[in-house]
């Protein structure tokens, strides 16, 4: 029997593991942390030996396969005694694709993953398909692979996520856009990063579909460069295309073979400019799975907004508290801002990961009365924007960001959270940040 060592006990390891057992391997996971009580029930429960707080060698160097949790960075001391024996390493969405015969349509990109992936999967289901949601969202795509049995799946893909995979192939492909994210990651990189994103379009053959933005500089210069098979489906703002999707005065337009589908923007679900990308990718991808065009606009124009992305929390005084916590980074908080048409008073703050603010000033200077900056280090705010914004404070928690926003703001005002930062330094993550703000929100 094979043996399949699992590197990290959290979602994507405890379902690698899980699934490695329903195929018969001999399994062991370790993790260097602490693994959840949750997913220790779960190993349990299958039967499957494990380690935490430590690697041990001789359980782990034996392997014949590693799967490598997405979190791991490929520079841990564990990761290079594997790979200086020689010991293959896969990630889980590699491993899970080897049993897994469903059309798979995978989403990566800087930004607008989750809700064009959710978008996606409205449209299908909505459409009575047999559809699974899963990889960097909801459960693991692996743990679906071993115990459910989709027609059809749809799958948010990180860039960690596609690091380790090599013959895995998706039916559908789409890059939403490329932003500098997560570099550190990349050897600071930005090459690194976008050849990771592509790794999306690997064996993909003319049958299957790459869906992409043309507006997007970075995406187009790496696509110039290499080869990919797939037909090419852009969806752009600024030009009509012939196949994929464009906008046209106040609709949004997609074609796809001989067909075309058309929309008003007024009708989308989701506000803003970054939300018209998303919803033209979600519609090419339910075009080429063969959606009709009233169940394309009847799902586009119903879908509920992702939790902490861009979402309406409560109007008081008729001031909108908007928690847009997932804008961990700053093209997220620029197209929040964007799509602003009432002053801002707009809290930032968190965890740099290498920020440069120069993109976000312009808007800054049009929309922001006052911003509150929530950190434990907010010094880079205030050389950047305090010579656009009329005042800026300080605060380390969301209650007093709330307090304070609730004084600044008037009537007709909006407080927008979208913070530009990781959330590290005050929260436990973004989540727990967006949770906390609409708490106090509520509190008011
Ligand atoms: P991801 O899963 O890639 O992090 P999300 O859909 O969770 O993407 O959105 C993350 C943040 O980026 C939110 O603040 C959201 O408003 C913003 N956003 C969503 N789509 C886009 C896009 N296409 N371009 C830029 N920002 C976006």
């Amino acid at each position: 029997m094979s043996r399949i060592v699992v590197l990290g006990g959290g979602e994507s390891g405890v379902g690698s593991a899980v699934l490695a057992k329903v195929k018969g391997f001999d399994v062991f996971l370790s993790d260097m942390g602490k693994i959840s009580e949750t997913y220790a029930a779960l190993l349990n429960e299958w039967d499957i030996p494990y380690e935490e707080g430590k690697h041990s060698e001789e359980l782990i160097l034996n392997a014949d396969e590693v799967i490598k949790s997405p979190g791991i960075p490929a520079t841990a001391a564990m990761v290079r005694k594997i790979e200086d024996k020689g010991i293959n390493i896969i990630s889980e969405i590699e491993f899970a694709g080897r049993y897994d015969s469903a059309k798979k349509i995978c989403i990566t990109g800087s930004n607008g993953k989750t809700t064009t992936t959710s978008l996606i999967y409205h449209l299908l289901q909505q459409a009575g398909l047999n559809v699974g949601l899963g990889g960097n969202i909801g459960k693991s795509y692996a743990y679906q692979v071993a115990t459910e049995k989709f027609d059809i799946y749809v799958l948010e893909l990180s860039s960690f996520q596609l690091d380790n995979v090599y013959d895995f192939k998706a039916d559908i492909a789409i890059i939403t856009n490329i932003t500098p994210d997560h570099l550190d990651r990349y050897g600071h990189d930005m090459e690194n990063y976008v050849k990771a994103k592509f790794r999306i379009t690997r064996n993909m053959s003319s049958d299957d579909c790459f869906i992409f933005c043309s507006d997007d500089d970075i995406t187009i210069n790496h696509l110039n460069q290499i080869v990919v098979k797939a037909q090419k489906l852009p969806f752009t703002q600024k030009t009509e295309v012939e196949q994929g999707a464009f906008v046209k005065d106040d609709r949004m337009i997609v074609r796809y073979k001989e067909e075309e589908c058309d929309m008003f923007l007024q009708e989308l679900a989701l506000g803003g400019r970054h939300n018209v990308y998303n919803s033209m990718a979600a519609a090419i991808a339910a075009k080429v799975m063969d959606i009709d065009n009233e169940a394309i606009r009847n799902g586009l124009s119903t879908f509920q907004a992702v939790e902490h992305r861009l979402e309406k929390v409560l109007s008081i005084g008729d001031v909108l508290y908007i928690n847009d916590s997932k804008a961990t980074n700053v093209d997220a908080a620029w197209y929040a801002l964007e799509c602003q048409t009432r002053p801002v008073v707009w809290i930032v703050g968190g965890t740099d990961k290498g920020n440069d603010y120069e993109s976000l000033i312009p808007l800054a200077q049009e929309k922001v009365k006052a911003m509150i900056c929530m950190g434990l280090d907010n010094k880079k705010f205030h050389d950047s924007f305090e010579a656009v914004v009329p005042q800026m404070h300080d605060v380390t928690s969301a209650e007093d960001a709330v307090k304070l926003a609730h004084k600044l703001a008037a009537a007709g005002d909006v407080v927008l959270l979208s913070p530009c930062c990781a959330s590290f330094d005050l929260f436990k993550n973004y989540e727990d940040r967006g949770r906390q703000f609409k708490e106090a929100v509520r509190k008011l």
